[in-house]
């Protein structure tokens, strides 16, 4: 199977191809938001859902929500209720969302019962129950039983073959893909299958371990590679440049050295720091003596944090008006620490004012340009960070898959 076969044009339905009215829609989305004593700190996740709903509500669909929060192991845990989610969701959409305290059962079934025609309702958490990451039948046939209809707008847990991502969907009939997860499919199938070139990558984070698949899957399509992060490290030193204490992945120096010969032969340019931000010390987020290290060497004792003013400056220009398309997996720094920010947010904001399309795979990637307030300047944010990594890698979903 190639990537191709996931875009939804071919053979995923949309929503507009449903007739919703009167019926029960089973709706799988991803309110998996970051809660603070039991407060919403983020709610970006149940505003993505708003469009899909929008239009279940408009044409009098009884909507029947799903999600997952966090990882409660198969048990009950309160912190971890989606009660708080429901009253947020209610405030956005401005309607009452009606909650139930499981999300099979006779709870789930009053709930279907009482929705009228464009209402709305939201089960509890699906991972109370162990069954749904094992992806059981009995569970996912539990959770179809009052539901006639299957969309799924939860991109990031497509990845995963969980009973509300590929059991439900399988018991039936009518499935289509919410205007979310149609974005997510058609932006990261365009620069999988159809990049206009100049094709340039952005890769960054903590590990090349994460990334191999989808370093190997860019080496064929694109142009040139820009490394940076901790990521970078693993990389100089394969080329027996001194990195000091930074973080390294000793393990795949040979690895590295690999698909920088590969990257060579194919003519891919790959681009490493020229220069860095250096610590003496990282806990977290929290860095002491911040300095720059003028080329690319980093002393010993000393721990790369960011890329450095000659590489930021030489990435800038790199990445011209004449590119057509970017992706971007992962920053180039410590962004989350004072003093580490430039290299992530100097890139960003060169990037909000290019005229290529632009991706940003998910992640901590997508955490920095929001924080930076760039988010909606690029063309697409994907909210799946490990499903973005795996569809880009040119992995088949599962969750994509069972829409078929
Ligand atoms: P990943 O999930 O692999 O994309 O990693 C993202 C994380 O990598 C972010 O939290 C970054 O702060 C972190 N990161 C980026 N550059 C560095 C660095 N030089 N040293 C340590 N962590 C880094």
């Amino acid at each position: 199977m190639t990537s191709s076969d996931q875009r939804p044009s071919t053979s995923i339905r949309s929503l507009a191809d449903l007739d919703v009215r009167h019926r029960v829609v089973f709706c799988r989305v991803d309110y998996n938001v970051p809660l603070a004593a039991g407060r919403i700190t983020d709610d970006r996740r149940i505003v993505a859902s708003l469009p899909t709903l929008r239009v279940l509500i408009r044409n009098g669909a009884r909507v029947l929500c799903a999600s997952h929060l966090g990882r409660p192991g198969g048990e009950v845990k309160a912190e971890l209720s989606l009660a708080p989610v429901a009253e947020r969701l209610g405030e956005r959409l401005d309607v009452p969302v009606r909650f139930a305290e499981d999300c099979i059962g006779d709870a789930a079934e009053a709930l279907v019962a009482s929705l009228a025609p464009g209402e709305v309702g939201l089960l509890e958490n699906l991972r109370f129950h162990a069954e749904e990451t094992r992806g059981d039948d009995a569970f996912a046939r539990a959770l179809a039983a009052p539901a006639d209809i299957y969309v799924n707008d939860a991109f990031g847990t497509a990845h995963r073959a969980h009973a509300s991502v590929v059991g439900v969907p399988a018991l039936l009939e009518e499935r289509a893909a919410g205007l979310l997860m149609e974005k997510e499919i058609r932006s990261l199938s365009r620069v999988l299958d159809a990049p206009e070139r100049p094709y340039v990558a952005i890769l960054g984070g903590a590990k090349v371990s994460d990334k191999i698949a989808l370093i190997e899957k860019l080496l064929e399509r694109v142009d040139s590679i820009f490394i940076g992060g901790a990521m970078a490290y693993t990389f100089q030193k394969s080329r027996g440049i001194e990195i000091g204490d930074s973080l390294v992945e000793n393990d795949k120096l040979d690895l590295a050295r690999d698909l920088l010969e590969r990257a060579s032969a194919r003519g891919t340019k790959i681009h490493l720091p020229l220069d860095h931000k250096s610590a003496a010390s990282i806990d977290g987020s929290r860095v002491t003596e911040v300095r720059d290290e003028a080329n690319e060497t980093i002393p010993a004792g000393r721990i790369g944090v960011d890329i450095g003013p000659a590489t930021r400056a030489a990435w800038i220009a790199a990445i011209g008006a004449e590119t057509r398309t970017v992706l971007w997996n992962g920053p180039p720094g410590l962004f989350e620490a004072a003093g580490c920010e430039q290299g992530t947010r100097q890139l960003a904001e060169h990037l909000a004012t290019s005229p290529a399309f632009r991706v940003v795979g998910g992640g901590d990637t997508a955490a920095a340009v929001a924080r930076f307030g760039l988010a909606d300047r690029f063309d697409h944010v994907s909210t799946g960070g490990g499903a973005a990594l795996d569809f880009l890698s040119g992995a088949t979903l599962p969750g994509v898959e069972a829409l078929r």
